[in-house]
């Protein structure tokens, strides 16, 4: 929104139907100027054909039988916003106890269907402002209650006589989001609409256009001005789908050509390694691997070579399911680098892991004239020196550890490559602190070492695409040939004593299996499973005839370590523990996984849990196991949305084992922001696009984004001038920005 300086302050004041009073309330919302209400872009239209009838929507809402006959995909829509239009029937405020109140308002419409709203805050407010007879647009998630449709504090606005009349007319209605701020200052959507017809056409006239012809053209776009009276005056309904495509598609091609310009400028200052080289111990192991590599696998390996030979440093994320093969990508990799005359820095998450990777190395180069050493705590003090200092007089090729490999203690030789294992939030920060090893470890100022981020975790392509914009991907989405895929299956807590046979059939059979449980102990306040007190039932009466170990997060990673060991060489049938497997090292013994209160867990918490099996030859089964009364129609409590979105969590494992898939599934039950964390995420909030749905249109314009910048680095040409002025206009403060 526009900043102005002090003596400039509300210009609005003076536009009709405003004054100084709701000039302030609007700046209060960061309108400021009469630029400002043009992108105040209504957050809903409601007109004859789109509105939901009350009836329609209870018939809807009902057939949500989300166990036998429902797709996600139904369950899924209803966590977004829905507008009904109603008259109101009915007003009454109902007192809790001392001090606690709740205003009940009833509507009805022409279908005579009839919904509730509920209002526990601004009880007064609301009181005072909704009336009998009244008409309403009601915009929010509704559930059912008791069979009647119910939103709890949905938005709402007023409908006039006149506006009335107009829609029953046929003319579409925009509904703009007006807050308490901007209802109080007596502003209300008729009003709203008058001032915008006011300004409309003159400000148009001032807008310029930021997207070039052909753009435009290849797409069919109308130009900015025309989306813009679409959006606040539209025809129909079509004519808002084609301005709001418009914009999204507007607003994430800046977006994505500021990544491709970071990208780009990234890229050129810093200098790289070139290894130009071909390596020989590379292509002895390719012909002696026991498997063939997949096409995705050969596609990322190409992908890291070009990156080696270019000349810039590489900074690559390597995407791919658990048990997709990443490891012998990054070997490939790192032989090749050795070749080069480089040392490898491989770092691991956690010790375990590293202790694995250590020995999956060792094992594949075997036969190979490699130095290998490993890093981790708690080594001797003479054994830590004899490594470090094989590190520093560039004897050891490949370091593996945890994240102590960067401490700067350490002196590298010559650290020109550098993985990282299942990690998917390494940030610019932390790329940087690495750049500095490398530079010192080659003298050269300004050098950057290649890097690798591994990570299983799947992130949906819309966030992949924007958060990690200025890294390149590779994805390996085909599983090596022969993997039979996890069965999945959902249980209820009653049928646990069949699930159990089950797992004693597996075990007779020499297999493994995993039990896991949400809790580490059992807890007063959480009417959850938990892992030790589980422990000692399975093991001295259900399993009284097997060997159970425990494993959890409170145990000293030595610990840990021990009763993993000891899992792996078969020294438990069943290993009881906590979500600490999640990442974790490789039992390809291990065939069966039950996860209990799998309601609880997140998607892709449950599809890493369910990454610990099926990784050996044998058929593998994941169970997932939940209360008994998520069998029933939900009785209605407080937590409806909660088991709503569990379901639908369970649901999905059981019907698939693609982590793309889920991870999408995933966005649209958490929103973005959780996912990835808000603070870290580095997302942008954006006014259009919205990331869950909207993953073609970000699929084009990043596409077309990077080609622009790729065939017209500096935006000079005249055909991008346009993309260039906003550029410049937009984006001049940009801690990365910089074009000539
Ligand atoms: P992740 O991607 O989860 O790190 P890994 O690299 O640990 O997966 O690979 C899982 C298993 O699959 C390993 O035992 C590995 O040797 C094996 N593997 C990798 N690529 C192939 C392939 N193309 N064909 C058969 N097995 C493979
Ligand atoms: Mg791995």
């Amino acid at each position: 929104m526009t900043k102005l300086k002090k003596e400039e302050i509300l210009p609005l004041k003076y536009i009709k139907g405003i004054g100084p009073k709701r000039a302030e309330a609007f700046a209060k919302e960061g309108i400021l100027t009469p630029k400002d209400l043009l992108f105040y872009i209504p957050r809903a239209y409601i007109d004859r054909s789109s509105v939901s009838s009350i009836m329609a929507l209870a018939v809807r809402l009902r057939q949500q039988d989300f166990f036998d006959n429902t797709n996600n995909q139904i369950a899924i829509s209803l966590y977004s916003e829905i507008t009904i239009i109603g008259r109101v029937i009915q007003k009454n405020i109902h007192s809790y106890g001392k001090n606690r109140k709740m205003l009940r308002v009833s509507v009805t419409d022409f279908s005579n269907g009839r919904a509730n709203i509920l209002f526990w805050n601004y009880i007064d407010y609301y009181e005072k402002n909704i009336n009998y007879h009244d008409y309403l647009a009601i915009s929010g998630r509704p559930q059912l209650d008791r069979g009647i449709i119910t939103f709890h504090h949905p938005e709402i606005e007023h409908i006039d006589k006149e506006e009335e009349e107009r829609y029953l007319k046929g003319t579409i209605l925009p509904v703009y989001r007006l807050t308490m701020g901007l209802k109080r200052a007596g502003i209300n959507l008729k009003l709203l609409r008058e001032i915008i017809n006011n300004i409309i056409e003159k400000e148009l006239q001032n807008l310029d256009e930021c997207l070039p012809y052909y753009i435009l053209k290849k797409y069919d776009f109308p130009l900015l001005k025309h989306a813009i009276r679409m959006l606040h005056f539209p025809k129909n309904m079509q004519e808002i789908e084609i301005a709001k495509k418009r914009m999204k598609y507007e607003e994430i091609l800046f977006f994505q050509i500021m990544l491709a310009l970071i990208q780009k400028k990234y890229k050129f200052k810093d200098k790289g390694i070139a290894f130009l080289d071909s390596s020989p111990n590379a292509k002895k192991l390719y012909k002696i691997l026991p498997f063939e590599l997949t096409n995705d696998q050969k596609k990322a390996i190409k992908e890291i070579l070009n990156d080696f030979r270019s000349g810039f440093p590489m900074n690559r994320l390597l995407q791919g399911d658990v048990g997709s093969g990443k490891t012998i990508v990054a070997v490939l990799a790192m032989l090749y680098a050795i070749d080069n005359g480089s040392q490898i820095a491989f770092m691991a998450p956690t010790e375990i892991l590293a202790e694995q990777h250590f020995y999956t190395l060792k094992n594949f180069l075997k036969d190979f004239d490699i130095n290998l050493v490993q890093l981790i705590g708690g080594q001797k003090t003479n054994i830590r020196k004899d490594i470090l200092e094989k590190i520093s007089s560039g004897e050891a090729n490949i370091i593996v550890g945890t994240h102590a490999l960067f401490q700067s203690e350490i002196q590298y030789n010559s650290l020109g490559f550098i993985v990282i294992d299942e990690q998917h939030r390494f940030g610019v920060a932390q790329r940087a602190e690495l750049k500095a090893l490398s530079e010192i470890s080659y003298s050269i100022e300004g050098i950057s070492p290649h890097i690798l981020i591994m990570s299983a975790t799947p992130i949906p392509r819309t966030l992949s695409m924007t958060i990690y914009g200025d890294l390149d991907v590779s994805v390996i989405k085909e599983m090596p040939k022969g993997r039979k895929p996890i069965i999945t299956k959902i249980v209820f807590e009653s049928q646990l004593q069949q699930v159990y046979d089950f797992i004693k059939r597996i075990i007779n059979k020499g297999q493994q299996a995993f039990i896991v449980y949400p809790l580490v102990e059992k807890s007063e306040k959480l009417q959850l499973k938990s892992a030790t007190e589980h422990y000692d039932l399975l093991k001295n009466e259900i399993f009284k005839e097997f060997k159970c170990g425990l494993l959890h997060g409170q145990m000293s990673w030595k610990e840990k370590e021990d009763i993993m060991l000891t899992f792996l060489n078969k020294g438990f049938n069943i290993l009881i523990a906590t979500t600490v497997i999640e990442v974790g090292i490789d039992i390809p013994n291990a065939t069966v996984i039950l996860v209990e209160n799998a309601e609880r867990f997140g998607l892709s918490q449950l599809h890493q849990l369910r990454g610990r099996v099926g990784r050996g030859t044998e058929q593998s089964y994941c169970i997932l196991a939940t209360k008994d009364d998520y069998q029933y129609h939900f009785k209605k409590d407080n937590a409806v949305e909660e088991r709503i979105a569990a379901i639908i969590r369970l649901k999905t494992m059981a019907e698939t084992n693609d982590g793309f898939e889920i991870a999408d599934v995933d966005l649209k039950l958490r929103g973005p922001g959780d996912i990835m964390g808000t603070r870290q995420s580095g997302l942008p909030n954006f006014n259009f696009i919205d990331l869950i749905n909207d993953g073609d249109i970000i699929t084009t314009a990043r596409k077309d984004a990077f080609t622009i910048i790729q065939q017209d680095p500096e935006l000079k040409s005249q055909l991008n001038i346009m993309i260039r002025n906003k550029v410049i206009k937009d984006y001049h403060n940009s801690i990365y920005f910089h074009i000539a």
